[in-house]
């Protein structure tokens, strides 16, 4: 009843199953004694009924009393264990499910967070974590403990007389059937809901994130009209959901109290017939009023164990995919970067094809190339944010595949476009590049990337916050800030996206002296779209079309006759008024 497929469908872990396990039990034992609470007012009844018929004495008020009292004392006790098996273990269980749900994500490639966005994800860590919780707490223990309650008391009762146990009984096995016909139909309405609700956060989100721009062009109504449709369709998703589901539950919980009736029509005919007398009829009586009772919390709740299942595959989902793991040794014999028939794609669209080239310790590669040719999906996989799937790439012979993407980044600097900054002062935006770096350390690192001069006009120097992701920041700032990272961190591998592609001409000067000053001795991955960068590279790797198409020296390629490289630096060199050195 407990094993893997069950642990599967509600997303348990191994304490997750021992406890409703705990949950199952207790509930059992509650159910067994309210039924044998029953059992004792059917006694009383019958010796009170025999002092009516037969004359006989009744027993003492103080022994029903004192029998009523353990009773009492019994029952607390044991809803108390139900209790804590079912709610309080549950919370702890929460906690340990969000806590590995974040560890695990920290261990997933990169890649993985292109296909499941950030609404979809804290989807899963809040809300379906939250509706998990729910069922762990107040369905699965309950209705998996009722089950076999009710089965043991099935047989009680089918021993005490077998006629009226069948017209108190039928109506479960044609409330199950039914409610498990109509399981497809409840969720399907239920991923339907589920998908309509993430749209929902996904809508709130991509309107946040991108106020500015809706604002500046004047989207606000169109935004927001498409968040109201995503809304009305949810809601409406949710109706039909909870109607379908109602229709279903209702009549399961219609059919099995028919029960009362039929038991009341059976055990009149045969009481009057001479087959039973009137006792046997008030404790089946007395027996179906409780019976059914510790269903009703679970069939209310149905709709969410269903929900519930979607979100389980969606948590298992995440512990399914392979993370990125690796050795925690990483000790290469130099930083030459080499790639070795490189094959990627994304989704089913290959981007690059069979690349093979050689970034050398103490040279500046360039990447150049046309835009979406895979240059930085190529420099990402150099650093293992993805997995390379076909091919090798390899850091001083180690295959960077067989090491721990966290040890492995130690070894990296990266100045991408896209910089992430915290919601915390310059000061720590900029330590995070070497864990436990001195104030002094920080500043001389800032000074070298020429962040001293804009830090001064901020209110608080280096101790400001600067918002989330930076939002007080230019995008010159921020990028100052990044290589400021880059620098304090002084890794053996550089990797540069169009790093300087947001400042302006003075900085780009100023910065660029930073910039010599973090290459130097490195293994540089340069992407460059601007020929001055790529005038000082060692080695120019031209991508087109995901492969290489050409590769040497600045020098030597400008002399290809029709070479791609040539013919870049000429258009560029026409619109910007700066030629290379041939
Ligand atoms: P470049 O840096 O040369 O402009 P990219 O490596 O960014 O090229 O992109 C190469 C191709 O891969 C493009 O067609 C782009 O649309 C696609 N691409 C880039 N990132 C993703 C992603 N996260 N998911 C799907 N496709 C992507």
């Amino acid at each position: 009843m407990f094993g893997k497929d069950f642990q599967r469908k509600y997303a348990l872990t191994d304490q997750g199953v021992k406890n409703t396990k705990q949950a199952t039990l207790w509930t059992l034992i509650v159910n067994l004694v309210v039924m044998g609470g029953m059992g004792i007012l059917y006694l009383m009844m019958s010796k009170y009924m025999d002092t009516l018929t037969v004359g006989a004495v009744l027993p003492g008020a103080g022994l029903f009393l004192l029998i009523a009292l353990v009773f009492v004392v019994l029952s607390f006790i044991t809803h108390l264990q139900q209790y804590r098996a079912t709610y309080g273990l549950v919370y702890g269980e929460v906690k340990d499910v969000r806590i590995s749900l974040a560890e695990r994500m920290r261990k997933l490639p990169l890649g993985y967070f292109g296909k499941r966005d950030l609404a979809d994800l804290t989807e899963t860590i809040m809300g379906d974590v939250n509706r998990l919780e729910h069922v762990w707490s107040h369905c699965l223990g309950y209705l998996y403990g009722s089950y076999i309650s009710t089965a043991i008391v099935a047989i009680m009762l089918f021993v005490f007389d077998w006629r009226l146990a069948i017209a108190c009984l039928w109506g479960a096995p044609v409330a199950f059937i039914l409610l498990f016909g109509s399981r497809k139909i409840n969720k399907r309405h239920s991923e339907i809901t589920k998908e309509a609700g993430i749209q929902v956060s996904d809508g709130i989100q991509e309107t946040l994130e991108n106020i500015r721009e809706i604002r500046a062009t004047n989207q606000e109504k169109k935004f927001l009209k498409e968040l109201n449709d995503k809304i009305d369709y949810h809601e409406k998703t949710m109706r039909s959901g909870e109607l379908s589901c109602g229709i279903f539950v209702n009549a399961a919980s219609v059919i099995m109290r028919l029960g009362v009736a039929t038991t009341i029509l059976t055990g009149t005919g045969l009481i009057l017939s001479g087959k039973i007398d009137f006792m046997v009829l008030f404790m089946f009586l007395l027996v179906i009023t409780r019976i059914y009772a510790p269903f009703d919390q679970a069939l209310a709740l149905i709709a969410e164990m269903l929900m519930s299942q979607i979100s389980a595959s969606r948590l298992m989902e995440i512990y399914d995919t392979k993370t990125a793991d690796g050795a925690d040794e990483f000790s290469p014999k130099g930083h030459d970067i080499v790639f070795e028939n490189v094959g990627f794609a994304y989704d089913n669209e290959q981007v690059l094809k069979q690349v093979d080239f050689t970034a050398k310790e103490g040279e500046v590669t360039a990447l150049v190339g046309p835009s979406g040719s895979g240059k930085s999906t190529l420099a990402r996989l150099a650093a293992r944010l993805w997995d390379v799937p076909e091919g090798t790439i390899k850091v001083g012979g180690v295959d960077i595949n067989t090491v721990d993407p966290e040890v492995l980044l130690g070894d990296y600097s990266m100045v991408f476009q896209d910089v992430v900054l915290f919601d915390d002062t310059v000061m720590e935006n900029i330590r995070l590049g070497k864990h436990g770096a001195t104030d002094e350390e920080v500043k001389a690192a800032a000074k070298a990337a020429n962040c001293d001069e804009f830090v001064e006009k901020l209110p608080q120097g280096y101790d400001t916050p600067i918002g989330e992701n930076g939002a007080k920041l230019s995008g010159g700032e921020r990028q100052r800030i990044s290589i400021a990272r880059a620098l304090l961190k002084n890794a053996p591998i550089v990797l540069l996206d169009e790093a300087t592609a947001s400042l302006d001409v003075e900085n780009e000067t100023r910065v660029q002296g930073a910039i010599s000053r973090l290459l130097s001795g490195k293994t540089v991955l340069v992407i460059a779209h601007r020929m001055r960068t790529v005038e000082a590279a060692d080695k120019i790797v031209v991508l087109k079309e995901g492969k290489v198409a050409e590769e040497g020296k600045p020098s030597e390629l400008m002399k290809k006759d029709n070479g791609i490289f040539k013919h870049m630096a000429q258009l560029q060199s026409d619109s910007a008024g700066w030629s290379i050195a041939q």
